[in-house]
């Protein structure tokens, strides 16, 4: 016997996948991204394979628990079929009653993820956990994708900050210089998870010297050395803000050339953080194009 078991994508239209290889879950919207494509990546670990391989274990325990529910079902009917009364005017008589359920569905509901990611390759709209992974489509790492998307929304927290009070615009300004120093070095780390050392990239400048010995690669070959110098500058302030309360202290002074006085809240300006966006979006062009993933 066979059955077709249909599985339903969930009230979004997503449809629940887990990763053969990996086990992982993640979610593909139907309709979106590559029309008929054959094979599926594992955004987790980019795994590749048919799609029939990809389905989760609550969808196969479900499709299994239909064909038994039908099995039974169609069992149960043909025993009630021989159901019979005792016959009263015999001197012996045996009747039969036929009591039963057939099998219960195993119902599942496909979970909910923390990663809405739509390809910019391909326009598949897929969900996972965490942030960073393979288009499930076309197969194409989403590191820059989502890089770029965390800059440009600190750009529009940005314009946001212009309409606030003066004080409050100068805590969004300086949350926007962390949180694009945190995208870039997000990103950095993701993409260089397969080298064989760590890379921190809050130090952007000792980054690129690591890369540079150990790949002979340059992630500041699209930048001049004063916008360089300007980037630099821009992490050494986020450094400040996030280890000092934003007091300049000596060891700025020393590594940016500053001319700021020691002791003093270091000021971070809304048209640094704007440029620093330009500039680093051109540094994660290169690292992305650059050093391979592994
Ligand atoms: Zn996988
Ligand atoms: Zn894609």
């Amino acid at each position: 016997m066979e059955f077709s078991v249909p599985i339903e994508p969930d009230d979004e239209g997503y449809l629940g996948r887990e990763c053969p290889e990996c086990e992982k879950y993640f979610k593909i919207k139907g309709g979106t991204g590559i029309p008929d494509v054959p094979g599926c990546h594992c955004p987790y670990c980019n795994h590749v394979d048919g799609h029939d391989t990809f389905w989760t274990k609550a969808q196969i325990e479900y499709a299994q628990s239909v064909a038994l529910h039908e099995v039974s079902r169609h069992l149960l009917g043909e025993m009630k079929k021989m159901e019979r009364r005792p016959d009263r005017n015999a001197f012996i008589s045996i009747g039969i009653t036929v009591k039963g359920e057939p099998t219960p569905i195993a119902r599942y509901s496909e979970r909910e993820l923390e990663e809405r990611v739509t390809c910019a390759a391909c326009t598949l709209q897929y969900t996972i956990y965490g942030a960073f992974g393979y288009c499930p489509d076309c197969g194409v790492h989403n590191s820059q994708q989502i890089a770029c998307a965390n800059f440009d929304l600190s750009l529009k927290l940005l314009d946001l900050a212009a309409g606030a009070e003066a004080n409050v615009q100068a805590k969004l300004v300086e949350n926007a210089l962390e949180d694009v120093v945190s995208a870039f070095d997000g990103f950095g780390r993701e993409h260089c998870a397969g080298l064989a050392y760590k890379l921190s990239f809050q130090n952007i400048d000792a980054a690129r010297t690591k890369l540079q010995k150990e790949e002979g690669f340059d992630i500041g070959a699209g930048v001049a050395q004063d916008e360089w110098d300007f980037v630099c500058e821009q992490f050494q302030k986020r450094h400040l803000l996030a280890h000092k309360m934003g007091i300049v202290d000596e060891e700025f002074v020393r590594k940016t050339d500053s001319r700021l006085p020691v002791g003093r809240k270091v000021p971070i300006e809304e048209a640094d953080v704007r440029s620093l966006v330009k500039i680093l979006k051109t540094v994660v062009d290169t690292l992305y194009g650059g050093v391979a993933r592994r």
